[in-house]
């Protein structure tokens, strides 16, 4: 059986390889990719190239399977990111996307799903309930699940449920931000984006826009999705006293607190999530039953695995909110 799997060169350009495969590996599982998000983290390897085929949020059906691996062919799933130990402090207490010993992630130091298809360890496999489709199960990644953990991690910080928090950054984590506030029962989300479309989506799926982007010391948490320098200045602006600020942008600059009077004298907690542990999965769908079509409908552009270049084009020109490329044999 061929794969055909795609190498990102750097400087933009995306290559082709087709491989045939090598026999399944002891404990592991091969997937058909069936829908492959694009990440906003991806736009730094079609720049600056990458070791091995990208794309982590990756949603497939399972065609051969390894003996004991307990899951079997034909099964719908989704891929955790991260390869966790099992063994660890951590992981045995629930914590997978806090593993002590994970040296993997799919996408990033092994083979991900720019692909036909894909393997991975058998534990990393999350089944889909048969009611979700695959293009709204792989929201429960990065874009549900990612911001889903992050305000919870935030709001245990607060002693209250506040009842309306910023998110600032109307991409596909801060979408998520703002379904899941609303599912955590926060009563008002206040939606800031430059972009006027990102804000319309934000507004869509029930934030309200902003009013006072300029204001001091106004929310008890802010969730800054987009990593930008600006937007991180503003949640520390924003924040009141004994608030928290979600650090969930992906950005390559450092998070920096700058000495300035205002921010010195802040009592504040700043929390940095990473991913989502697996017993979130439940929750997650629930929430994507709700919500997850619309979500989909809002943000997601379905693209072959042959427009990829293209694609990656359109979405760094800012062109595509939540990009996937979606097999035809699906
Ligand atoms: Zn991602
Ligand atoms: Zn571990």
């Amino acid at each position: 059986m061929k794969n055909r799997v795609a190498r990102f060169m750097g400087g933009q350009v995306i290559e082709w390889d087709t491989q045939e495969l090598a026999p399944l590996k002891p404990g592991e599982v091969r997937l058909r990719v069936d829908v492959c998000a694009l990440c906003g983290s991806d736009k730094r390897l079609f720049y600056g190239g990458a070791a091995v085929v990208p794309g982590h949020e990756v949603a497939g059906t399972v065609v051969e399977t390894s003996r004991d691996s307990g899951v079997p062919t034909g099964q719908r799933a989704v891929v955790y990111i991260q390869i966790f130990c099992q063994t660890c402090q951590n992981c045995r207490s629930g914590w997978e996307n806090r593993c002590e010993n994970a040296e993997q992630l799919i996408g990033w130091q092994r083979d991900g799903g720019y692909a036909e298809y894909i393997d991975v360890p058998a534990h990393v496999v999350i089944p889909v309930p048969d009611d979700l489709p695959l293009d709204v199960a792989v929201l429960a990644l990065d874009t549900v699940g990612t911001s889903g953990h992050g305000l919870r991690m935030a709001l245990r910080t607060q002693e209250t449920l506040p009842s309306k928090i910023a998110v600032i950054g109307c991409g596909p984590v801060g979408l998520g931000c703002v379904v899941a506030a609303q599912d955590a029962g926060t009563v008002e989300v206040h939606a800031y984006d430059p972009n006027p479309t990102r804000l319309g989506m934000a507004e869509q799926l029930g934030a309200v826009p902003m009013p006072d982007p300029e204001a001091d010391r106004a929310y008890h948490v802010v969730l800054e999705a987009s990593g930008m320098a600006d937007a991180r200045s503003m949640s520390q602006r924003l924040v009141r006293p004994g608030g928290a600020i979600l650090a969930l942008g992906d950005s390559a600059d450092p998070y920096t607190m700058p000495a300035t009077p205002r921010w010195r004298r802040t009592d504040c907690f700043t929390v940095r999530t990473f991913y989502f542990p697996i017993a979130d999965t439940e929750r997650n769908w629930a929430l994507l039953r709700q919500i997850g079509p619309r979500l989909r409908n809002q943000i997601v552009t379905t693209h072959s695995l042959n427009d990829l270049q293209r694609t990656f084009e359109r979405f760094v020109s800012g062109d595509l909110i939540k990009p996937c490329i979606v097999s035809e044999h699906r």
